[in-house]
């Protein structure tokens, strides 16, 4: 490594390293939060400085672009299908927001429905009414629970403070991964 520096890219910190090689061409790597420009030796200064430029940029863009989400909805379902799969799967969603409201909670709950046009994976309304997005069903039981968590933890909380995320944490202590996971997938199709 012959020169690094540091830069921040959308409130992360990364470092950039510069290397020189035998190689042929310039190649940028991002692996953490390490930037690795790697530019032929042979190059004239000019043209690595100018490389270097290149491939920086073309990484910090590369991090600024938001990652493509998977869809969690099938896109091979119909209608029918999904209304039957709704109403097939709301006795299991009852049942686990119930035991996690008994173990962990003891809130009054209104209604638990499971609705197709939500803009959030879940929602707590005031009177404790609890909506879980149809999209979770697809997802893995441990990314419904972080969802069902969290609205129950509106009973108590309704806000997104310090305290409310503490009130998750202890249920869940690794509910940060679990929001972050949750996060690659995109809730409609
Ligand atoms: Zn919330």
């Amino acid at each position: 490594m012959y020169a690094q520096k540091e830069i921040e890219v959308k409130g992360q910190n990364y470092t950039v390293q510069y290397y020189l090689s035998e190689n042929r061409n310039a190649i940028a790597r991002i692996k953490e939060n390490v930037i690795s420009i790697t530019l032929p030796r042979r190059w004239p200064e000019k043209e690595r400085t100018n490389a270097a430029y290149n491939l920086e940029k073309r990484m910090i863009r590369k991090l600024v672009r938001p990652q493509t989400k998977i869809n969690a909805i099938p896109d091979n379902l119909t209608d029918q299908q999904k209304i039957a799969f709704a109403r097939n799967s709301l006795p299991t969603v009852i049942a686990r927001v119930s035991e996690l409201n008994a173990q962990h909670f003891n809130s009054k709950i209104g209604r638990i429905r499971i609705r197709k046009n939500l803009t959030n994976w879940g929602s707590c309304s005031s009177k404790n009414n609890i909506s879980i997005n149809f999209a979770l069903l697809f997802l893995p039981q441990e990314l419904m629970d972080y969802v069902i968590v969290h609205e129950l933890a509106h009973t108590k909380e309704r806000n997104h403070l310090h305290k409310f995320w503490q009130i998750v944490e202890k249920v869940l202590p690794n509910y940060k991964d679990r929001k972050k996971e949750l996060r690659r997938y995109s809730l409609s199709n």
